[in-house]
């Protein structure tokens, strides 16, 4: 049997369609006629042509979607939630098309994009699919006489959504979700790697009856067509996962009209390995902490710091695990770990182990491109760094990219000062079999989410989000809810 898993006839009729934008309903070509190619990692081939909007597109998108919004909006809850229940069935019946597409665009193994990333997306849109008839107010013991006082949760209007090609059908889901759950329209702009799922789910939502307008498409690059959703004075929130360096010019962009923002933004997690630790099961959840999806994750766990009497022999066991790792196409079944999305992103990688290389500190696993049949791929070994110091650029930088730095600790004070030393905070890990220093630590970690003997652990139910530079606001749990609807309070005199 082939290693390769055979591309579904509805995978390739769908890269043989037009790729066009999703604007009130009607599936149109850029105003500019112009498109721009997106490519397979794993080959470095065009996949497929696929429009290129910009602002005017953006535009008519924004209009759209505010004349649908008064329609969606006053839709009974009962009502919204089905449509978003039968948009989660098509996801779930097109389940393995979809992975395939997000395989192909993004060069993950098809095994990964299965089973994590698209069952994950419809697990949220299910989660979301329920909230519509969940949402409500209060009313308020109010010290003066003769009132009734309630709150009303309205949603914000038209939302627009910005989101990276890490994960891209799940960033997309996590948006599209709670903003049409809590009644409001939505204009996606999708990363320009990965625009594919994007145009595949708004296909499926089309499909599943979610009216016209109220979830639309917009293609192309985020120096136009995103700045230009981020400046509509006409969109009301923008919620953005991506760099730190972007999330700063939404911020200044949505001071216009002073529209909403959340922010999911990068990282540079801190996984702590304490002596007292399962090492065997904390050197392997820390591989993977770094590994899984190529490093190209925004919680990597990629500052490992272990304890001074365990250091040698998790450091040892962690390269001897990433020399085993196999790394090839997203199509073969035998791939651990696929390419990096980019030519451009594989030159930022090796650029950062040539820093560390030549920073003098001990590279144990890794470190090259690969080459001979996968050198038109974008392919990387797993790569570890040992004895880096705090300060290396290795340690501080947010690589996205399979590469790990190993640090080595004596107690818990330092280790938590500096694991707290980032600009960063996005998710911390920490390894030990002492309770209460488990929870000492975890109050302590700066960062929004904290692992204990595990990592990368995530839920509907449960809120994630950043500190610090890794932004504000949150995603997942009905917390999420708050970030997609105003509180309106209402005041009765009797
Ligand atoms: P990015 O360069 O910030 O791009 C993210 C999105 O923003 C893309 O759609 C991009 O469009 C768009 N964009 C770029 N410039 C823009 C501008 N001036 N105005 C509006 N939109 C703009 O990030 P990336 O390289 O795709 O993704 C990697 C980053 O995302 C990492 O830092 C990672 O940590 C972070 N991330 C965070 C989370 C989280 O939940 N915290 C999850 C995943 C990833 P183009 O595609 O055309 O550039
Ligand atoms: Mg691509």
């Amino acid at each position: 049997m082939s290693n390769l898993i055979p591309i579904l006839p509805a995978v390739a009729a769908f890269l043989h369609r037009d790729q066009q934008l999703l604007i009130g309903g009607k599936w149109v070509s850029a105003r500019s006629g112009e498109t721009f190619p997106t490519l397979n990692p794993a080959t470095g081939k065009a996949l497929t042509q696929v429009a290129k909007g910009d602002r005017i597109d953006v535009d008519l998108a924004v209009q759209s979607a505010r004349a649908a919004f008064p329609t969606w909006a006053a839709l009974m809850p009962a009502q919204r939630e089905r449509l978003l229940y039968r948009f989660a069935e098509l996801m779930e019946i097109h389940k393995e098309e979809l992975a395939q597409i997000e395989t192909l665009d993004n060069g993950k193994p098809f095994n990964v994009a299965f089973n994590v990333e698209v069952n994950v997306a419809i697990g949220q849109m299910r989660y979301y699919a329920g909230w519509p008839t969940k949402l409500t107010g209060e009313t308020y013991a109010v010290s003066s006489p003769g009132f009734h006082v309630y709150t009303r949760r309205e949603p914000l209007g038209v939302c627009g959504a910005i989101t990276p090609w890490n994960y891209s059908l799940v960033m997309a889901v996590q948006k599209i979700g709670p903003a049409l759950a809590a009644g409001n329209t939505l204009v996606l702009k999708p990363a320009e790697q990965t625009p594919l799922t994007a145009i595949r789910l708004a296909e499926l939502a089309l499909e599943a009856g979610i009216p016209e307008g109220v979830f639309n498409v917009v293609t192309g690059f985020g120096e136009t067509a995103g700045a230009a959703l981020t400046h509509h004075p006409d969109v009301d929130k923008v919620a953005f996962t991506g760099s730190t360096e972007v999330g700063k010019a939404i911020v200044q962009a949505s001071t216009g009209n002073l529209k909403h923002v959340s922010l999911e933004l990068g990282g540079k997690s801190p996984l702590i390995i304490m002596d007292d630790a399962d090492i065997s099961a904390a050197s392997e959840a820390a591989l993977w902490a770094i590994f899984s999806n190529s490093g190209q994750n925004c919680v990597a766990g990629s500052r490992l710091f272990v304890q001074s009497d365990i250091y040698d022999e998790v450091q040892s066991v962690l390269a001897e695990k990433a020399r085993g790792l196999k790394v090839g196409p997203g199509l073969d079944r035998t791939s651990h770990l696929g390419p990096l999305i980019s030519q451009q992103q594989l030159e930022r990688v090796i650029g950062y182990v040539e820093a560390g290389v030549k920073g003098g500190y001990q590279l144990v696993s890794g470190g090259q491109r690969l080459e001979g049949d996968l050198s038109d791929g974008f392919f990387m070994q797993p790569t570890i760094f040992s004895n880096v110091t705090d300060e290396a650029m290795i340690a501080t930088d947010e690589i996205f990219g399979p590469v790990l730095s190993i640090l080595r600790f004596e107690t818990e004070e330092e280790v938590l000062l500096r694991a707290n030393n980032s600009r960063y905070g996005l998710a911390a890990g920490v390894w030990t079999n002492n309770l209460s220093r488990a929870h000492r630590m975890a109050a302590q970690l700066r960062a929004g989410v904290v692992w204990i003997n595990t990592y990368d652990w995530f839920d509907p139910a449960v809120p994630f989000g950043g500190i610090g530079e890794s932004g504000f606001g949150r995603e997942l749990g009905h917390q999420v809810m708050d970030m997609y609807t105003e509180l309106k309070s209402v005041w009765v005199k009797l």
